[in-house]
């Protein structure tokens, strides 16, 4: 059995403003990019014989393929659960004025912030994320991983 990391991207466009003492921008946009990460535990990739006997055994041989094939499922469903978390948040994000998101509760939304939020989102939707990384410039990401 393994742990595997599975990971998605997204673009997005939103703007936002920054009226901190000594941090103020007007408002300006950016087209946004974020990397996810989450962890699928347990996963059993290749079926496990303990000796040649058992793989010559049929009904051994039928328990290998069908670990095998839950393997697929298992991370195919996580997968499709990563996709749809994604979409969502990027759906709220996308095309808005991230100061105005209730999800950012207030706070300055800048890369750092709003790959915290993502993490948290994902964990809340009840997947187990590992790193989210928000890219905010060409040579800007911030990161929000669990240590
Ligand atoms: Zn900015």
């Amino acid at each position: 059995m393994n742990d595997v990391l599975i990971t998605e991207y997204r673009k997005f466009a939103a703007d936002h403003y920054h009226s901190l003492p000594g941090f103020c921008e007007p408002r300006h946009g950016h087209n946004w990019e974020l990397e996810a990460s989450v962890r699928i535990d347990n996963v059993s990739l290749r079926p496990e014989y303990k000796n040649k006997s058992e793989f010559s055994n049929k009904s051994r041989l039928h328990d290998g393929c069908k670990r095998a094939l839950s393997a697929v499922k298992q991370t195919s469903q996580a997968q499709i659960n990563l996709s749809s978390t994604l979409d969502t948040w990027v759906a709220i994000m996308d095309r808005s004025l991230l100061n105005e998101q209730n999800i950012l509760a207030g706070r300055n939304p800048t890369a750092e912030v709003l790959a915290e939020c993502l993490f948290q989102f994902l964990e809340t939707s009840g997947l187990c994320p590992v790193i989210v990384r928000i890219k905010e410039k060409s040579h800007y990401w911030a990161i929000c991983m669990k240590c």
